[in-house]
Formats: C-alpha cells, sequence, structure tokens
C-alpha cells in the first residue's frame, strides 16, 4: 500500500497542464477505439507497453483472458456486460484479446493445480479448458514454448472463437464495422506478438508489422 499511496501523491505533484487539459476533456466523455480484453496478472500493463493515454482503450481483465462463450451459463454476466457496453454503446471498431507468458490461469489448466478451495476460480477456468483440449489433440502454434505457453496462444484463438460466437460480434464483422484480433505479450523480453492467421503464427508487433497490420486494415 505504500507504494500505491506515495505514488498517488507523486503523480499529484507532477501533474502538467497537459495532464490537466486531458483529463478536462476526457471528463466529458470517452471515446475509445478499442476493447481491450488481457488477464488480470499484475505483470500485464497494456497501457504501458501499448504507449496508450487514459481514454485510448476501453478495458476488460480477468484471470486468463476468458470470455465465456454462447452456450455458457448466464450467470458469467460480467464479461460480457464490458463487451456489449463497448459494442453498443462505444461502437468500439476493434477488440483485441492479448495473452500472457507466465499465465497462472494457463499454468493451473496445464498443471490441473489444486485450487478446490476456490470453486469459482475452479469454475471460471472452465472458460479455457477448450484450448486445453485443442492442446491435447496436437493444435499448437509454437511447438518451441513451454506448455503453458502454448497453451496461452492458443487460448487467445479459443477466446477469439468464443467472442465470435455471439451474434451481435459476428454481425459487426461480417458488416466490416468490426474486426477481433489475437495478441500476446512475452513478459520477460516486454514484446507484443500479433497472430497472423495466414501463417498460424504470432508475428512480433515490429514497425514492419505493424505496418502490414495497418495496411491490411485498410
Ligand atoms: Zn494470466
Amino acid at each position: 500500500m505504500k507504494k500505491l499511496l506515495q505514488g498517488i501523491v507523486e503523480f499529484r505533484k507532477n501533474f502538467t497542464d497537459e495532464n490537466r487539459a486531458l483529463f478536462a476533456k476526457l471528463a466529458l466523455g470517452q471515446k475509445p477505439d478499442a476493447l481491450f480484453i488481457a488477464c488480470s496478472d499484475s505483470r500485464v500493463v497494456p497501457n504501458l507497453f501499448a504507449s496508450t493515454n487514459p481514454g485510448d482503450l476501453f478495458v476488460l481483465r480477468n484471470v486468463g483472458n476468458l470470455i465465456p462463450p454462447i452456450s455458457a451459463s448466464l450467470t458469467d454476466n460480467s464479461a460480457l456486460a464490458v463487451i456489449e457496453f463497448a459494442v453498443f454503446s462505444l461502437n468500439v471498431s476493434d477488440i483485441i484479446i492479448c495473452g500472457h507468458s507466465e499465465c497462472g490461469a494457463m499454468q493451473a489448466l496445464v498443471d490441473g493445480m489444486n485450487i478446490h478451495s476456490c470453486s469459482h476460480l475452479e469454475s471460471w477456468l472452465k472458460h479455457g479448458e477448450a484450448a486445453l483440449d485443442k492442446i491435447k489433440n496436437g493444435f499448437i502454434v509454437n511447438p518451441s514454448l513451454s506448455k503453458h505457453n502454448q497453451l496461452s496462444q492458443v487460448n487467445v484463438l479459443q477466446q477469439m472463437e468464443h467472442i465470435i460466437s455471439y451474434p451481435f460480434i459476428r454481425e459487426r464483422i461480417e458488416k466490416k464495422q468490426l474486426r477481433v484480433h489475437g495478441w500476446w505479450f512475452d513478459i520477460a523480453r516486454a514484446d507484443v506478438y500479433s497472430y497472423e492467421p495466414d501463417l498460424h503464427q504470432f508475428i512480433l508487433i515490429d514497425e514492419k508489422e505493424a505496418h502490414l497490420i495497418l495496411e491490411r486494415l485498410g
């Protein structure tokens, strides 16, 4: 807590006129272009690795960056409430589902970790089991990665399938009003990768790849 409180005091001290103008403008409303879906992991900080400002990203974070599929029980309202608000109210044009290396949720799925005392967590992680089944059936993106990191990459693709299972998402994709992207963050290197379906690989987002992605998006 000490670091957190010191950070708030520091933020107030260093608040520039530019910051003040930005927040005064943001108080009037938000118009983020993208919904960013990531893991709750403290090491995954989208605003830092994507150099974004307040107001740029609408964010959903949960354990394992999971999205309940349409077939799931309606008791999992939280994730879908965020997605509905982003799509219907904010009209975001892009949804990014971003997994990451060394994800504890993926490790729990791979190792069958003992989380029986955490019934909600156990129930939540079921939304990652379809990705685990894919791995077991030999569906792998990058075989050179450790098992839990392989699962983490396949899980990004699985969650893309889950989000597309909702008609309101699918319809907007078909009308070219919405795009869904799969990204993966490597913590040790602080590198971000984008899934390229044609290559069936996550490609490092450097200047060249960023240019190619933007060109393709038109
Ligand atoms: Zn994680």
